[in-house]
């Protein structure tokens, strides 16, 4: 997430529903099988960083106190908070010196006014916030400014109660009883009521209201440091406008019960969290398998069949799982429910699950369980909420929107395609020469191919509209391609003004399950991550075909997909024996790191074997 939208997030005088905030809504996609709220709130995942405001001293150096008090969007008269953004974002960028250092040099340049005890207490606040090891003077200021009678803005109260609630270490406290003493040793969290107590007052004295998503999940976060995973939940449940929620705001809720071994609490969390428009990432799901694991009594535990659909739906969700979530899988898979299951699944008595880290042939064929990983596909549901969200951004992002929506009626009319060429991609490959350029023969040797390969697979050739403007595409040849291809329905020219990025990857989608792409581009782009991993992730995998040429066109070579899908899978043999494969995500910078074991393999082992 940009910096820009993080401080939009946190802004609490910033109307959430406002246009810039609204914008990487579009950019969540998501199934069908829960209703539908707001979806941007997928994408806050990630645990929330504390973002202060450099430019808060820059400012009230060239407005006035009470400007600068109020904030950059105070002045931003058409509410949608734009502006703002984009005048802290310069701000930023510019690097605001150090409040001291800058106020020297201010001085030594020409005598200018001390700034107001308001202005400079807000300034502390705001960048103590920033670094563990300064929060403390962050409260000095806060009672300096009670001392002295002075009110201190919205944002700066949620920014206290923020750090009063353990700021960006909060899980820390809950899991580690030393590091929860040394915070509650600070006398912080009992000042969450009291920072409380003067948000609500500054909210009924102006039209500002402070109370944001933040406030709901600080709370949280404080019941969960002290252990009270129910009020954590219902700090969650309380934000007055359920669109707010985020899974951030359960996640205190989620650790509480998690750190408890209390699986049944967890799973209702779980239930609140979806029954709020949420799905749970990677991060809840780990949670929530924390509690299984570590649910020992009656009570706390559940059916080794929740468990299971838990996992299914984890598999749905998520791709490759970071080590810590692997670490916790193991601990699942040793738990006392899932003893009890292995060992009542089957006739024979001394069935045991057996965890470890392995690896898989390129077939998907795992030895240590004897079974082989599947090729998983999104279902229909998932292909039409996919191809909505790509169309939905490419509509918004295109300069005029009704181009793509042209290209959407072109594909109904003139498809339905099933090899989706991303022409740009092929003619550009191995070009790096001194003669080299965009190579149409390289086009069409792919088009004759898959034609050849695929006969019953209609291909569809995309181009942006420039490229058959250059002086590539006056050769005669190239010339005669595009027109052939032109009067088959065989090719589309993304227009100006559009990214063909999005015209070749909706295509391809809409080809459905038998739908392949040609493109060598490792997707990687910023583009794509505006996608929903979850769909793209898998569909990338089963749908993408990659290709090599050497010097000459017709040494075309192609390289099919992987067989299997790299996502949590359950394996189940006749003779009843089940396995769990769990993906291992690659270490950042160990891509090439073939030989070693990325796959959790848990499977029942019976004594009879
Ligand atoms: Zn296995």
């Amino acid at each position: 997430m940009s910096l820009v939208a993080r401080l939009l997030l946190l802004r609490p005088y910033f109307s959430l529903r406002s246009v810039a905030f609204r914008q990487p809504c579009t950019l969540s996609i998501r199934s069908t099988s829960h209703h539908r709220q707001s979806p941007s709130r997928h994408y806050h995942h990630a645990p929330l960083r504390w973002i202060t405001f450099r430019p808060i001293l820059m400012a009230a150096q060239t407005q006035t106190t009470e400007q600068a008090l109020k904030g950059p969007a105070a002045d931003n008269t058409n509410g949608a908070g734009v502006p703002a953004a984009k005048k802290q974002k310069t701000a930023t960028d510019a690097g605001a010196p150090h409040a001291t250092g800058q106020q020297q040099d201010q001085k030594k340049k020409k005598k200018k006014k001390v700034l107001p005890l308001a202005v400079q207490l807000r300034a502390r606040i705001h960048q103590s916030a920033k670094r563990v090891d300064l929060h403390a003077d962050a409260f000095a200021a806060y009672e300096e400014a009670k001392r002295d009678g002075i009110k201190l803005p919205s944002d700066c109260l949620v920014t206290l109660l923020f750090l009063a609630a353990g700021g960006d270490q909060w899980e820390t406290y809950v899991y580690s009883e030393e590091k929860r003493a040394e915070h509650l040793e600070t006398g912080r969290l009992d000042k969450c009521d009291e920072i409380l107590a003067s948000l609500r007052e500054s909210s009924s004295s102006n039209s500002e209201t402070p109370m944001v998503e933040m406030c709901y999940t600080a709370l949280a976060r404080k019941e969960a440091i002290m252990g009270n995973g129910e009020a954590a939940l219902q700090q969650a449940l309380s934000l007055p406008d359920p669109l707010q929620r985020r899974n951030r705001c359960f996640l205190p809720a989620l650790a509480a019960f998690g750190k408890r071994g209390d699986a049944t609490r967890s799973l209702k969390v779980y239930e609140d969290l979806m029954q709020s428009g949420l799905e749970p990432g990677e991060t809840e799901f780990a949670k929530i398998l924390e509690a299984i694991s570590k649910s020992e009594s009656e009570d706390s535990a559940v059916a080794w069949e929740t468990v299971e659909s838990v996992l299914r739906h984890m598999s749905r969700e998520t791709s490759d799982l970071e080590a810590s979530t692997i670490d916790v899988l193991r601990d699942v898979f040793g738990s006392r429910t899932a003893r009890e299951a292995a060992a009542a699944g089957t006739s024979g008595t001394s069935t045991t699950w057996s965890t470890g880290l392995c690896t898989v042939r390129a077939d998907g064929y795992c030895e240590r369980c004897d079974d082989t990983l599947q090729a998983i596909d999104l279902d229909d549901g998932e292909y039409a909420e996919f191809a909505r969200g790509i169309s939905s951004l490419a509509e918004k992002q295109g300069k005029r929107p009704d181009d793509f929506h042209g290209f959407v009626k072109w594909l109904d009319e003139h498809g339905p395609f099933g090899v989706i060429i991303d022409a740009a991609n092929v003619a550009f490959y191995n070009q790096n020469f001194e003669s080299g350029g965009f190579n149409f023969s390289q086009i069409e040797a792919v088009v004759d191919r898959v034609s050849a390969d695929y006969p019953d697979l209609k291909p569809l050739v995309v181009l942006h509209v420039n490229r058959t403007r250059g002086p590539a595409a006056s050769a005669p040849k190239a010339r005669a391609l595009l027109q052939t291809l032109t009067e088959q329905n065989r090719f589309f020219a993304a227009p100006m003004g559009s990214n063909d990025d999005w015209y070749w990857m909706y295509a391809a989608v809409v080809a459905g399950s038998e739908g392949i792409l040609v493109s060598n581009d490792e997707m990687r782009d910023h583009l794509f991550n505006l996608l929903a991993p979850k769909y793209f992730k898998k569909w990338k995998q089963r749908h993408q075909m990659r290709y090599t040429f050497s010097a000459d066109p017709n040494s075309l070579a192609f390289e099919n997909p992987s067989p299997f899908t790299r996502c949590t899978q359950v394996l189940r043999k006749a003779d009843g024996s089940v396995s769990w494969m769990f993906p291992v995500a690659r270490a950042a910078g160990k891509d090439n790191d073939e030989d070693r074991d990325d796959w959790l393999c848990c499977s029942t082992t019976s004594g009879k074997r």
